[in-house]
């Protein structure tokens, strides 16, 4: 695997030390991975990384893997991640709980590697042909910044923060002047081009003033 591309990361979750260890052995040469022995820890990990996929253990001591997968699924950063039950609970009724509790897929124990990596590989993949989707319903065709859609979402959920949170809230609002005449005079293509590097210059001076507002902490708007 070419060093530069970062593996995917999997979280694996379960509460016996020798699941974990099994699953891992199948997993570590392709993915990047993380261990939990208890669904608080799970949620704590999925709240702080970003992961491609979770493997869950549904009997657990404290909270089960039921209830792990409802909290993950009740957040907005968590809910997209697909997550495959791991159980020694084979029954048909226990697979058809999985499902409806929103798990992507359920593996029995003892398991089989070759089978969880199949499974694995299979799911990290829809879910990377989903994100490309919801990126460019989300991306301006032409000048490949944030299209209309995506400034109405961010918009709303700046504005509610801002009036949750009582901060002020910034937006800029650039009109080009007199492009009707730019296109007459140098043809579509050229405004195209145009309209690329006006979106390019913006997209810079903004993800230089994003770092500058990150290390403030100020809260203002952003597009991204
Ligand atoms: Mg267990």
């Amino acid at each position: 695997m070419n060093a530069a591309v970062p593996r995917q990361r999997v979280l694996i979750v379960d509460d016996e030390p020798a699941n974990v260890h099994s699953l891992a052995e199948a997993l570590g040469a392709c993915y990047d991975l993380r261990f939990a022995t208890d669904g608080t820890r799970a949620l704590e990990l999925a709240g702080s990384i970003a992961f491609d996929l979770i493997l869950l253990d549904v009997v657990m001591p404290g909270m089960d893997g039921f209830a792990v997968l409802r909290a993950l699924k009740a957040e907005s950063a968590t809910a997209p991640v697909p997550v495959i039950f791991v159980t020694s609970m084979g029954e048909v009724a226990d697979e058809e709980q999985g499902f409806d509790a929103g798990a992507v897929d359920y593996i029995t124990k003892p398991v089989s590697a070759p089978l969880v990596r199949a499974r694995v590989r299979t799911h990290i993949e829809l879910k990377r042909q989903r994100d490309q989707l919801e990126r460019r319903a989300l991306i301006d065709e032409l000048t490949g910044i944030a299209n209309r859609r995506h400034f109405d979402e961010a918009l709303d959920r700046r504005w509610n923060h801002a009036l949750r949170a009582q901060l002020p809230l910034l937006l800029v609002l650039v009109d080009v002047d007199h492009f009707k005449q730019f296109n007459d005079h140098y043809g579509h293509g050229a405004g195209d081009d145009c309209l690329k590097r006006i979106a390019g210059v913006l997209d810079r001076e903004f993800c230089y003033c994003r770092e500058a507002w990150r290390r403030t902490n100020c809260h203002a708007c952003c597009m991204r």
